[in-house]
C-alpha cells in the first residue's frame, strides 16, 4: 500500500500513470583537451546525432497537432551532414568532444541568428539539439520533456510556459511540479489543456522514476502506487462528476435569470480547438503573448493578423476579448527587449512596455482590426497592468483610432480598482485580472509557491477590491468581468457574481461546475454570500462561510 503527497490543487482531474522527470540540460564537462582519436570522436559525434534525430522523429510521429509538426522540423536538424563535418573541424582545433559539439552548433546558431525571419526563429531550437547530442553522448537522461514511450504523469521542479504549450495531451496525462504557486503561468497553461495538475509539491521531488501515481488535480492529493481498489473509486467518482456536470449547457444564469457570460481564458494555439468547442459565449481572454512564445523577431502584422483571424473564425458569432501583447515578469518574450530588471514583476512590463516599443502595440491594434474586420467575432481589446486613469484613457483612444470600438483595461494593479471610477470614465469595460491582482495586493509573487495562503482568492482584501472595481461599473452601466483564475472556483464564482460582476471567464474545462453552481443560486443569495466573505477575517474562513451558506454542488 502506497503513501500520499500533497500540493497545492490547481487543475481538476484524475490521472493514473507512472511518473516521468523533466531532465535538466547536461552540465557541460571543463574542456579535457583534444581527442585521441579524432575519427573515433567524429563517429561517436554522429552516432549520437543519429539517436537525438531518431527519438524525435519517434516522438513526432506520435504526436499530433503544432508540437507533432515542431518535433519533426527537429529531427531533420541533427541529420544536416554539414555538423557532423563542422564538429570534425572543432576537434581538429584541439577540443574535447562535447566541447566541439558545442562549438559547432554554435556555428550554425550564429548563421542562422544572421539569417533573420523564420530561420532566426529556429536558432534555439539548436541549443536544445546541442544538449540532447551532449547527454547522449555523456550517457546522461535527455533533457526536456521525457519520452517514456508511454502515457505518464510529468514530474519537475517546474515548468518553463514554453514548456507547457508544446505539452502532447495524449502523453502527458497530469503534471506535478515541486515549485510554482496557482496562478503561475505553468498551472493556467495546464489548465487550459485540460490536464490535471498540482504544483507547490516538495515531496514530489523523492518520486522515483517510472512509479505509478494516482494524482487528484481537485484536492492536490498524489497517492503513490495507488491499489486497483483506489484507482477504480478515483476514476469512477470523476466519471460520475463529469456525467453529472455534462448535463448543463447554455448561456449562464443565476436561478432567478440574471444573465451571467462564461466565457474561455485562452492562450497557447494547441488549446484553441477544445476552448472553442466548450459551450461558451466566447472568449473572455485571450492571452496574445502565449501566441509568440518561442518567436525571436517580433511577429509581423500579417502573421499576427492571421493568428487572430483563427481564433475568430473559431468563435464566428460569439465575443472575442483580446488583451494585448502582456510581455513581462514570467512571461519574457525574446523579441523584446527587457533590459536588466531586479524585479520584473513591477518593472516595465504588459502595457508599460508601449513606451519602449510603440510599434508593438499599433502593429498588434492594427492586425486585430484587421483580422476583425474579416469576421462576424465580437472582438473588444484590453490593455494589461494598467496603473492609471491615463493610461486606460490613452490605449481606448488609441484602439478607436485604430477602429476597435469597445476598448477596456484590464484591473490588476491595486491603484486601477482604487481609481476604478476615473479608470471606467475613459475606457469602455473593465476586466478583473485576480491573478495580478492578488500578488501586487499581497505583495506575494504568484510564482512562490510557499506563499499560496497569501495568493488565495478568497483574500477578503483582494474581494474586497473586487467589489469596488464592480461597484464602479454599476455606477458607469460598463461591463466589469473576471478573467482571472478567481473565476473558475464554482463557490468564488458566487461571490464574485454577487460583488456586481457581470462576466467570469476561465479555462474552458471549468465552465460547467461554474454553470452548474450559479443555476443553484439567485442573485439575492450571491449577494448574501458576498457579504458573508467580505466580513471574514482570513480567506480560509471567507471559504468556509460561503460553502456552509450555499447549496453544494459536488
Ligand atoms: C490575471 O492577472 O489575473 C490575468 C488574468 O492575467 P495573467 O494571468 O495572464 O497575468
Ligand atoms: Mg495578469
Amino acid at each position: 500500500m502506497g503513501n500520499t503527497i500533497a500540493g497545492t490543487p490547481v487543475s481538476p482531474g484524475v490521472a493514473v500513470a507512472p511518473i516521468a522527470r523533466l531532465a535538466p540540460p547536461p552540465g557541460l564537462p571543463a574542456d579535457s583537451g583534444p581527442e585521441a582519436d579524432v575519427s573515433a570522436a567524429v563517429d561517436k559525434a554522429q552516432h549520437a546525432l543519429n539517436a537525438v534525430a531518431d527519438e524525435l522523429g519517434a516522438r513526432a510521429a506520435a504526436t499530433s497537432g503544432p508540437a507533432s509538426d515542431v518535433l519533426f522540423a527537429q529531427s531533420m536538424m541533427p541529420r544536416d551532414p554539414a555538423l557532423a563535418i563542422q564538429i570534425k573541424a572543432q576537434l581538429e582545433t584541439g577540443k574535447s568532444l562535447p566541447h566541439a559539439v558545442v562549438g559547432a552548433f554554435g556555428v550554425f546558431r550564429s548563421a542562422l541568428e544572421a539569417a533573420g525571419g523564420y530561420l532566426a526563429e529556429r536558432a534555439a531550437d539548436l541549443d536544445d539539439l546541442a544538449n540532447r547530442t551532449i547527454a547522449e553522448i555523456l550517457g546522461l537522461p535527455m533533457p526536456g520533456i521525457p519520452n517514456p514511450g508511454h502515457p505518464f504523469v510529468l514530474v519537475a521542479a517546474d515548468l518553463a510556459p514554453a514548456d507547457t504549450a508544446m505539452l502532447d495531451t495524449n502523453q502527458v496525462r497530469g503534471i506535478i511540479t515541486e515549485l510554482g504557486g496557482p496562478t503561475s503561468h505553468t498551472a493556467i497553461l495546464a489548465k487550459s489543456l485540460g490536464i490535471p495538475a498540482i504544483v507547490a509539491c516538495t515531496e514530489a521531488a523523492s518520486l522515483e522514476e517510472g512509479t505509478t501515481v494516482l494524482l487528484d488535480g481537485a484536492s492536490g492529493k498524489v497517492r503513490i502506487a495507488p491499489s486497483q481498489e483506489e484507482i477504480d473509486g478515483a476514476t469512477a467518482h470523476a466519471e460520475q462528476l463529469a456525467r453529472a456536470l455534462a448535463k448543463s449547457s447554455g448561456p449562464g444564469k443565476t436561478a432567478d435569470g440574471v444573465a451571467v457570460k462564461l466565457l474561455v481564458n485562452l492562450g497557447a494555439p494547441n488549446e484553441l480547438e477544445a476552448a472553442a468547442a466548450a459551450d461558451s459565449e466566447g472568449v473572455g481572454l485571450l492571452r496574445t503573448e502565449f501566441l509568440y512564445l518561442s518567436k525571436v523577431t517580433a511577429p509581423t502584422v500579417a502573421e499576427q493578423t492571421d493568428s487572430y483571424a483563427k481564433v475568430f473564425t473559431a468563435f464566428e458569432g460569439r465575443k472575442v476579448v483580446v488583451r494585448t501583447i502582456d510581455a513581462g515578469a514570467d512571461k519574457p518574450l525574446k523579441f523584446v527587449d527587457h533590459g536588466v530588471e531586479e524585479n520584473p514583476a513591477l518593472g516595465v512590463r504588459g502595457i508599460r512596455l508601449t513606451k519602449r516599443h510603440p510599434d508593438m502595440l499599433t502593429d498588434q491594434l492594427t492586425a486585430i482590426a484587421a483580422a476583425a474586420a474579416q469576421s462576424s467575432a465580437e472582438v473588444w481589446v484590453m490593455a494589461p497592468m494598467v496603473a492609471t486613469p491615463r493610461e486606460a484613457a490613452e490605449f481606448a483612444a488609441l484602439a478607436h483610432e485604430h477602429g476597435l470600438q469597445v476598448a477596456g483595461t484590464m484591473v490588476e494593479v491595486p491603484a486601477a480598482a482604487l481609481r476604478a471610477h476615473q479608470v471606467l470614465a475613459g475606457c469602455d469595460f473593465a476586466s478583473i485580472g485576480t491573478n495580478d491582482l492578488g500578488q501586487y495586493t499581497m505583495a506575494a509573487d504568484r510564482m512562490q509557491g510557499e506563499l499560496a495562503e497569501l495568493l488565495d482568492p478568497w483574500q477578503p482584501a483582494l474581494l474586497e477590491l473586487v467589489h469596488q472595481t464592480a461597484q464602479a461599473g454599476k455606477d458607469a452601466g460598463k461591463p466589469v468581468g473576471v478573467c482571472g483564475e478567481a473565476a473558475s472556483d464554482p463557490l468564488l464564482a458566487l461571490v464574485l457574481v454577487g460583488l456586481g460582476v457581470t462576466s467570469l471567464s476561465m479555462a474552458p474545462a471549468s465552465i460547467p461546475a461554474v454553470r452548474v453552481s450559479l443555476a443553484a443560486h439567485s442573485l439575492a443569495q450571491c449577494s448574501e454570500l458576498a457579504k458573508l466573505a467580505l466580513t471574514a477575517e482570513s480567506a480560509a474562513q471567507a471559504r468556509q462561510l460561503v460553502s456552509d451558506s450555499s447549496q453544494s454542488i459536488a
